[in-house]
C-alpha cells in the first residue's frame, strides 16, 4: 500500500494528495484468504476518468497484481470511486464505484478525509456511517506517504 500511495503521487496535482489511514478488514465472499487492508486516497488530477482509470491498472501490473478468483486474494486493488460528482456507466468504468455504498472498508476510511462529502446522489456520507460499520474495522497504521 505505501508504494501504491507512492505511485499516487505521481497522478496527483502538487501537494494535493490525501492518504487515510489503513484498516483491516475481513475479506468479503466466500473465498478461504487473509485479512485485507484498505484506505482510501484523495487528490486532483488533470487525467479524465478513463485514462485515470488506465493509470490505475497500470500502477496495479507494475506491482506484479495477481490473482486467480474475482473476490480473491490479490496483491493490490485500486477502485475509482469518485470523479467529482460525475456519473459514468460505461463497461470499463461504473462511477461512483457500484459498492462503496455497502462496504465499510471504504466508507470510513474516505469519511477520515471527506468527513463533509455529499455523494454525487446527494446523501451526505455521514448518513451512511454508524458505529457497527466502524466496528467491522481494525485500525492498522498510518500510510508513510506524505
Ligand atoms: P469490485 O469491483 O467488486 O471491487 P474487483 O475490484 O476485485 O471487485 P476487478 O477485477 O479489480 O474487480 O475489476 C474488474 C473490472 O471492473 C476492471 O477491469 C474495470 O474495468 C472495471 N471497473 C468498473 N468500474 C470501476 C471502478 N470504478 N474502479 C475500478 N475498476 C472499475
Ligand atoms: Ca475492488
Ligand atoms: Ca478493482
Amino acid at each position: 500500500l505505501n508504494s501504491a500511495c507512492e505511485a499516487l503521487l505521481s497522478l496527483a496535482s502538487p501537494g494535493s494528495l490525501v492518504i487515510s489511514p489503513y484498516y483491516r478488514s475481513a475479506p468479503m465472499g466466500d473465498v478461504e484468504q487473509p485479512d485485507y487492508v484498505n484506505a482510501v486516497a484523495g487528490f486532483h488530477t488533470r487525467l479524465p476518468p478513463i485514462e485515470l482509470l488506465d493509470a490505475l491498472q497500470h500502477i496495479e501490473n507494475q506491482q506484479g497484481r495477481l490473482r486467480a478468483l474475482r473476490w480473491g486474494p490479490r496483491t493490490l486493488d485500486l477502485d475509482l470511486l469518485l470523479y467529482d460528482d460525475q456519473h459514468i456507466d460505461i463497461p470499463r468504468l461504473v462511477v461512483p464505484h457500484y459498492g462503496m455504498r455497502e462496504r465499510s472498508f471504504v466508507l470510513v476510511p474516505l469519511s477520515d478525509i471527506a468527513p463533509e462529502l455529499i455523494l454525487p446522489d446527494n446523501t451526505p456520507l455521514s448518513s451512511l456511517i454508524n458505529k457497527s460499520l466502524k466496528a467491522e474495522l481494525v485500525l492498522a497504521q498510518a500510510s508513510t506517504v506524505k
